[in-house]
C-alpha cells in the first residue's frame, strides 16, 4: 500500500515524551508512528525539526473590524504562518442566534485556511434560550463578559457577512444572567468562558482615574484593579459551584486572579485557566504608548513572572492570544489611553513568543508546551482525540518547529488585517516553518501555500466531565 505522506526523520512529541520515528499519514489522519519509510505519494524531510500537535488558539477575535468572510481569510492566514492549525472564535452577535448564526457558519465555511470552531458570547436572556441551538451545531462553549455593564457596557459586535459596517452595542450583564448561564451550561454538560473583570468597579476605577487627567497604560492598569478581577471570579465560582458549571477563566495574567482561583478550586468549583503571552511578556512597568493596551490590562513584571510560575505549577491549563484583528487608525483614534481601543493582534506570534522566551529559556519543557497549546484545548473543548495530540487515528494536525530559527517580528510578517503588532522589532528564536492540517501542509517558511476554504469547522461535543 502507498500512503499520502510520511514526515521523516524528525523529533516527535508523543503524549508519553519524546521519539524519533517518521509520522505516516493517509487520508488526513495519522495512521501509523515507523522506522523505517514506507511507500508514500509525499516526504517531507524533517531533519534538524521537531514535530508537535498542532497549535490550537482557543480565544481570537475576528470579524468584527472586518467581516468574517474576509477575516477568516487575513486571519486564518496569520493564524497559519504562525503554526496554528485550529482557531477558535470568540463570536459576538447582539441578537438571536437563530437568525443570525447560519450566515456566519456560511460565510466562515469558504474562507479559512486552518481549521477552526466557535464559541458563542451570551448576553441576553433570549440568547440563553438559544444555548441548545448553539450546541447543535458544535458550538459547545459560551462566553459570559463580566466585565460590560452600566457605563463601561458598549462592545463591537460582530460584522453581519458581507457588509463593511461596525456594530456598536451596549449590554448590561447582570448577576441575573450570570447566574442562568451557568445554570444552562450545566444541564447542557458545557464549559463557560469567562472575562472575569467588575464592571461597576472598573467604571468607577475609571471615572476616578480620568479626573485626576491621569494616562499611560499605568494608569490603564490601575483603573482596572486586579482586585475586580478577584471579586468577578468570586461571585461567578459561587454559581458555578452551585449548580456544577465548569468555568474557563479566559485571559488571566495578574497573581491576585490566580491566587483568587486557587482558592475557588479548593472550594470545589471546577476550573480551567488560559493565560495570555502578552501576561508572559509584557508589563506596564516597561511599555510605552497605548498599543498594549487590553482588557485585563497588563500588569506589573513581577505579575509575568507569577503568571510564568502558574503555568510550571499547572495552574494554567491553556493559551490563547485574545487576538483582535484591528489597525492603528481605530486602535489610536483618540488623544489618550482612555480612547485608545483595548486589544492587539497576536495569533501570529502565540508559538515564537512561547519558543523564544519559553523553551529556549529552559523555563518550559516541549511537553509542558505541546499541553497548554494544543492537547489541553482540546480536551476541555471537545475536540481531543482528533485535535490535541499526536496519536494513531487523530487528525494529522502538525506543527513542525525549528528550535534555531532566529528571525525579527514585523507587522506584516503574517499577512493579517492589523497593521501594527506590539512585538514589532522583537528578535525571537524559534519559530514553526511547516503548519500542516489535516495532512496538508498549509504554510511553509512564513508563506501560506494552502487553499483558502480548506479549513472545516471542527465537530465538538459537551465535555462537562473533562479531566486533564
Ligand atoms: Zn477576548
Amino acid at each position: 500500500m502507498t500512503y499520502d505522506t510520511v514526515i521523516v526523520d524528525s523529533h516527535v512529541i508523543l503524549p508519553q515524551g519524546m521519539v524519533n520515528k517518521n509520522i505516516v499519514i493517509d487520508e488526513e489522519k495519522i495512521v501509523d508512528f515507523t522506522s523505517d519509510v514506507p511507500s508514500c505519494d509525499n516526504k517531507i524531510n524533517g531533519n534538524g525539526l521537531i514535530s508537535i500537535p498542532g497549535v490550537i488558539d482557543p480565544h481570537v477575535h475576528y470579524g468584527v473590524y472586518s467581516s468574517i468572510e474576509k477575516a477568516a481569510g487575513t486571519e486564518s492566514h496569520a493564524a497559519a504562518i504562525g503554526g496554528i492549525t485550529t482557531m477558535m472564535r470568540m463570536l459576538r452577535l447582539g441578537g438571536s442566534y437563530k437568525n443570525s448564526l447560519i450566515p456566519q457558519l456560511i460565510a466562515s465555511s469558504q474562507s479559512h485556511y486552518i481549521d477552526y470552531s466557535i464559541h458563542a458570547s451570551i448576553f441576553n436572556n433570549q440568547q440563553i434560550d438559544e444555548m441548545k441551538f448553539c450546541l447543535d451545531k458544535w458550538i459547545t462553549s459560551f462566553k459570559l463578559y463580566m466585565n460590560l455593564g452600566g457605563d463601561v457596557g458598549h462592545v463591537y459586535m460582530d460584522m453581519e457577512p458581507g457588509t463593511n459596517s461596525l456594530r456598536e452595542a451596549k449590554v448590561e450583564i447582570t448577576s441575573e444572567i450570570i447566574q442562568k448561564v451557568v445554570q444552562n451550561a450545566a444541564s447542557l454538560g458545557c464549559p463557560v468562558l469567562v472575562h472575569a473583570e467588575d464592571y461597576e468597579m472598573c467604571s468607577c476605577g475609571i471615572k476616578t482615574a480620568k479626573e485626576k487627567n491621569e494616562d499611560g497604560l499605568a494608569a490603564w492598569s490601575q483603573s482596572r484593579s486586579t482586585q475586580s478581577e478577584v471579586k468577578s471570579i468570586k461571585t461567578i465560582s459561587k454559581f458555578a459551584r452551585e449548580c456544577g458549571c465548569t468555568l474557563y477563566f479566559v485571559h488571566i495574567g495578574s497573581a491576585d486572579a490566580l491566587n483568587q482561583i486557587l482558592e475557588e478550586k479548593k472550594n470545589g468549583t471546577k476550573i480551567f485557566v488560559e493565560t495570555c503571552p502578552h501576561y508572559l511578556t509584557l508589563s506596564y512597568e516597561k511599555q510605552e504608548g497605548y498599543l498594549a493596551k487590553v482588557m485585563p490590562p497588563i500588569r506589573t513584571s513581577k505579575d509575568v513572572e507569577s503568571v510564568w510560575n502558574a503555568i510550571h505549577d499547572g495552574q494554567i491549563n491553556t493559551i490563547g492570544t485574545d487576538h483582535v484583528a484591528n489597525q492603528l487608525k481605530l486602535k489610536l483614534g483618540g488623544n489618550d489611553v482612555w480612547d485608545a481601543l483595548a486589544g492587539f493582534p497576536g495569533i501570529g506570534t502565540l508559538l515564537p513568543i512561547l519558543l523564544s522566551e519559553g523553551v529556549n529559556k529552559n523555563r518550559i519543557s516541549l511537553e509542558k508546551l505541546t499541553q497548554i497549546t494544543s492537547t489541553n484545548a482540546a480536551k476541555i473543548f471537545g475536540m481531543y482525540p482528533n485535535k490535541g495530540s499526536l496519536e494513531k487515528d487523530s487528525d494529522a494536525d502538525i506543527t513542525m518547529i525549528d528550535l534555531k530559527k532566529e528571525k525579527k517580528v514585523t507587522s506584516d510578517l503574517f499577512g493579517g488585517f492589523s497593521d501594527y503588532i506590539v512585538y514589532a522589532g522583537w528578535n525571537l528564536k524559534g519559530w514553526p516553518v511547516k503548519t500542516i492540517v489535516r495532512g496538508t501542509v498549509v504554510a511553509e517558511n512564513f508563506e501560506v501555500i494552502g487553499k483558502r476554504g480548506y479549513g472545516k469547522m471542527v465537530v465538538r461535543k459537551p465535555t462537562s466531565l473533562v479531566a486533564l
